[in-house]
């Protein structure tokens, strides 16, 4: 399959892939953007986004990505609504495949971010993209939940951290925990044992989700939840709990597994950068966003990334220009010699040529 050639291509289009696209191309890179599968990444399945600075009011996620998409379109961003099915990063230039066709890059930036875990009973994930009461993110949506009772799944560090910050704004927070024992740290364990607005359920697991049909200011109607149905793991038995929302912590999946066993990752899948930049170990391959960083994943942090990653991949073009020029210097004396050597046979093969016509014209003026 013939490929064809571009000096950048960006993977992802979250905060972090099109900031990237925006700055690559102000940068006179012309990017070439995959989008894949979630044109727009996770604020595409959130609602409000009230911390985005810039706006005061908030934004809703999906128009925040939308207005990023133009931005990068603007200043000549191509968008390729395509997924990468394969990428050789041993190879120079690098190659990659899409479902539609083969493409290859002088550099790469990799934003293809993290998805959240959901519980795997559907609802859960419905009911976050309809603004239903269910979440993934308390730094994005804990605000709307006021004085409510909400509940949290999840017995890991970010289960915790979220439902700590998540008492900051509930009337009381419902910790849902399969086990008995928490894998978060010991100090975040006893920051949350510790905290009077928080319950704790151990041994349970969300069976289900009930929900209420209710009428929005606007006079629509959207399912909300009202309660949780929850199964003890021990004995099967289920019991209601009523909130007003759910967060689901139970864990990010970075989205790498096309460079597994090219690029240096963490256990979880979480790329590894050099230390202050967004450099990976291959040369020329660079990472931005929730796909190198498990410990901020906002969307203002994946944008500062991205913005990075192209600063990062234009210098590293620049230097890839000026290393090619100077290999061409330092092998100059051969390639002079050779040039001036040709350079020297047509001007002699010219000069060869202008005596023998002046000499025939001679012949023939003196043969006239
Ligand atoms: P973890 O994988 O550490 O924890 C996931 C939790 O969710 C576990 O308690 C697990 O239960 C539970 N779980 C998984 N699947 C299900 C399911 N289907 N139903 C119910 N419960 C489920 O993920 P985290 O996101 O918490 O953390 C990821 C990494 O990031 C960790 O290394 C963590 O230390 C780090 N981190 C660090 C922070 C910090 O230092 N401030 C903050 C946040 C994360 P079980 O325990 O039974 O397996």
């Amino acid at each position: 399959m013939t490929a064809t050639h571009h000096k950048l291509i960006i993977i992802g289009t979250g905060p972090a892939g099109y900031t990237a696209a925006i700055y690559a191309s102000r940068a006179s890179l012309s990017p070439l953007v995959f989008e894949g599968s979630q044109p727009g990444g996770q604020l595409t399945i959130t609602t409000e986004v009230e911390n985005f600075p810039g706006f005061r009011e908030g934004v809703l996620g999906p128009a925040l990505m939308e207005e990023m998409r133009e931005q990068a379109l603007r200043f000549g961003a191509q968008i390729r609504t395509e997924t990468i099915t394969q990428a050789k990063l041993d190879v120079r230039p690098f190659r990659l495949e899409t479902d539609q066709g083969a493409y290859t890059c002088d550099a790469l930036i990799i934003a293809t971010g993290a998805s959240a875990k959901w519980l795997g009973i559907g609802k859960d994930e419905v009911l976050s993209r309809s603004g239903g009461g269910v979440s993934a993110c308390a730094t994005c949506d804990g605000f709307f939940f006021r004085g409510k009772e909400i509940a949290v799944v999840g017995g890991g560090d970010t289960a915790l951290e979220e439902a700590t910050y998540l008492t900051k704004f509930a009337s009381k927070v419902n910790l849902i925990h399969r086990r008995d024992q928490l894998r978060a740290s010991k100090a975040m364990q006893e920051r949350a044992l510790a905290n009077p607005k928080m319950a704790f359920h151990w041994h349970k697991v969300v069976a289900d989700i009930l929900t209420a049909t209710v009428e929005t200011p606007m006079g629509d109607t959207v399912e909300k939840i009202r309660a949780l149905q929850l199964k003890d793991t021990r004995d099967g038995s289920l019991s209601e709990l009523p909130v007003d929302g759910l967060f689901v912590a139970i864990g990010h999946q970075p989205n790498t597994h096309l460079f597994k066993g090219q690029l240096a990752m963490d256990e979880a899948g979480y790329l590894h950068v050099q230390k202050g930049s967004t450099r990976t170990e291959v040369p020329g391959v660079f990472a931005a966003g929730d796909v190198q960083d498990h410990t901020y994943r906002q969307a203002i942090t994946a944008a500062g990334s991205g913005c990075k990653a192209a600063i990062d991949a234009e210098r590293y073009l620049e230097h890839v220009m000026v290393e090619g020029l100077a290999r061409v210097l330092r092998h100059d004396p051969v390639e002079l010699r050779g040039t001036c050597r040709g350079v020297r046979a047509r001007v002699h093969r010219r000069r060869a040529r202008d005596r023998v016509a002046r000499l025939s014209g001679n012949r023939h003026a003196i043969g006239g």
